[in-house]
């Protein structure tokens, strides 16, 4: 157990934004039917992660940003790739891109979220000396 999780390090491992030691969500990233259950509460410090009722409908706009990113990045490569291809391309490439990260969104989208704006402050919990 990592005992000094960096904040990088934790909100990539999606972990609990005052502990740095619990996970937010009950399954694997890639359990496709239940990547999105996540914890009420933190499993090791107990902080509630909807911080106050309907919290993460404001991730909603995170995930939208990070489409739109997606989107921007996926046209530019195909455009420089295969010198500007057929519109078809850009949209089935982007649709299944998006359907394969879709839960990488979902899940980050929130991740960011609460670590922005869910006003959660960091607190080590065994203090190490050095
Ligand atoms: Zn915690």
């Amino acid at each position: 157990m990592a005992a000094n999780r960096g904040l990088i390090s934790a909100m990539l491992q999606a972990k609990c934004p005052r502990c740095r030691e619990g996970d937010m969500f009950q399954y694997s990233l890639f359990n496709i039917t239940r990547f999105s259950k996540m914890h009420q509460t933190c499993p090791d410090c107990h902080q509630k992660f909807e911080v106050e009722p309907g919290f993460f409908i404001g991730a909603m706009y995170v995930s939208y940003a990070m489409s739109v990113g997606l989107f921007l990045i996926t046209g530019l490569v195909l455009y420089h790739l295969f010198d500007d291809p057929e519109l078809w391309v850009y949209l089935t490439v982007i649709t299944i891109l998006v359907i394969v990260l879709l839960p990488f969104l979902y899940r980050y989208s929130r991740v960011l979220y609460l670590y922005w704006f869910g006003g959660v402050h960091y607190r080590q919990k065994h203090k190490t000396t050095r």
